[in-house]
């Protein structure tokens, strides 16, 4: 039997592999002149947000490539936005565009996303490049499934023929999960807040993976024996009760608890589940790295194709 260290899917160590590739294509594209840039736009002051950006920047700059936010203020109106979008578009600098979500409730989000060029469009939420994910002709794929995709594949984890679930049904995860574990012949069955006895469909996946943004929805009561579980979920937990309760007898966790306040949990109950799953990503150090390091990609995309 696999132990437990084998059977985790160390996203942090493909992420780095991905970067490495990333830094290489940059260097390649600087002898061209090309310096790939990625714009950041960040309306209000969302903490979460706020740390996103910077650690996009950071890695951006660490990888060789120009960078710049724009943070808005709160109150900014949509022509206002509108604007900016408009100007990054038209900059032949900019490789990419990326708002950061969430917008406050007074923007319209949908339009702001339809107004970015799709060729700059790293996060592939344009509907143009919705569609071509859709026709089996991905351009620009949205970074946290395209990162999992990435994950499976260098893995080695067979897709062909096999029962995916993906729970979850979000524009920016579950939707182009699916449609890409479809695209690489998985059988693919998508779950959401309606589903009927979620756990009788999951038990079913030999491929599960979660984006439902409940914090250890899934238990080993959801999990085949053997299957892979890929946990999207992203959670700071804050009360000691619960890191005891979702990693009884880790001294590191609480350890790590203790020294910062807060630990990262999926949607997975990791714990219970590992034993079970064949392989699982942690949380953190499984999607997340992937999500960034694909950011990255697709920004070195940007720069490539519109230059062809
Ligand atoms: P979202 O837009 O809130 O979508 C959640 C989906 O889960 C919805 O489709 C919802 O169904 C479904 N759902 C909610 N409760 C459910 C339940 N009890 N049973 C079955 N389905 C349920 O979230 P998201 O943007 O896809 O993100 C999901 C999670 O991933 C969040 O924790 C987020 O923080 C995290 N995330 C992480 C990364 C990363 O890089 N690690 C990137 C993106 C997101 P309905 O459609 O019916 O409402």
């Amino acid at each position: 039997m696999m132990d437990s260290k084998a059977k985790k899917l160390d996203g942090s160590r493909i992420a780095a592999e991905i970067r490495e590739e990333v830094g290489t294509a940059v260097v390649a594209l600087g002898e061209r002149g090309i310096a790939p840039r990625l714009d950041a736009i960040l309306v209000g002051e969302d903490p979460a947000s706020m740390v996103y950006v910077g650690s996009k920047a950071k890695t951006l700059a660490a990888l060789g490539m120009m960078s710049e936010t724009h943070h808005l203020p709160e109150n900014t109106r949509q022509a206002e936005l509108e604007a900016l979008v408009d100007d990054l578009n038209a900059n032949p600098e900019v490789d990419g565009i990326l708002i950061q979500l969430p917008l406050p409730d007074t923007i319209d989000t949908a339009s702001i996303l339809r107004r970015v060029d799709p060729a700059k469009d790293v996060d592939g939420f344009h509907p143009e490049n919705v569609g071509l994910l859709q026709q089996g002709r991905p351009r620009l794929v949205p970074c946290t499934p395209a990162g999992i995709m990435e994950m499976l594949r260098r893995e080695e984890i067979e897709i062909t023929g096999r029962r995916a679930v993906v729970v979850g049904r979000s524009d920016i995860v579950g939707k182009p999960m699916a449609m890409l574990l479809l695209h690489a012949h998985a059988t693919v069955t998508i779950c959401h807040s309606r589903t009927r006895d979620l756990a009788a469909l999951t038990r079913r996946a030999e491929i599960l993976v979660a984006a439902v943004g409940v914090q250890s929805l899934i238990g080993p009561e959801h999990v085949a024996d053997g299957a892979v579980v890929v946990d999207v979920g992203m959670h700071r937990v804050t009360d000691r009760e619960t890191v005891e309760r979702l990693y009884p007898g880790n001294e590191k966790k609480i350890a790590a608890f203790e020294r910062r306040g807060a630990v990262f949990a999926g949607d997975v109950d990791f714990t219970r589940v590992l034993p079970k799953a064949g392989r699982i990503t942690p949380v953190p150090g499984g999607v997340g790295p992937l999500t960034i390091a694909m950011l990255m990609a697709n920004t070195v995309t940007a720069a490539k194709t519109r230059r062809e």
